[in-house]
């Protein structure tokens, strides 16, 4: 299990994350979100086989804005939740 965060205040919409990993997507501000069950977040944990392609958009984030950590321990039940800001 692992968490993929979005430091939107670092984001400038580059957009070398979106071609890694297809679950970035540019928003309506024109910075990288997560899309999570056809919603927004800037932060979503998954438990699937595609840490490696978060891994990678986040090596190729020219401003370190992606951080992908272990989630382990977290008691989210779900394949992937969102937590989408207000
Ligand atoms: S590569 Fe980094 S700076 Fe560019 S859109 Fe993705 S998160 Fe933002």
């Amino acid at each position: 299990m692992y968490r993929i965060t979005i430091d939107r205040e670092a984001c400038d919409g580059v957009f070398a994350c979106l071609v890694r990993d297809d679950r970035f997507v540019e928003d309506g501000e024109g910075l990288a979100s997560l899309e999570v069950d056809d919603a927004e977040a800037v932060t979503a944990t998954f438990d699937d086989d595609r840490r490696e392609s978060a891994e990678q958009a986040a090596a190729a984030c020219p401003l370190d804005a992606i951080a992908v950590t272990d989630a382990d321990g977290e008691t989210e039940t779900a394949a992937a939740t969102e937590e989408v800001e207000p």
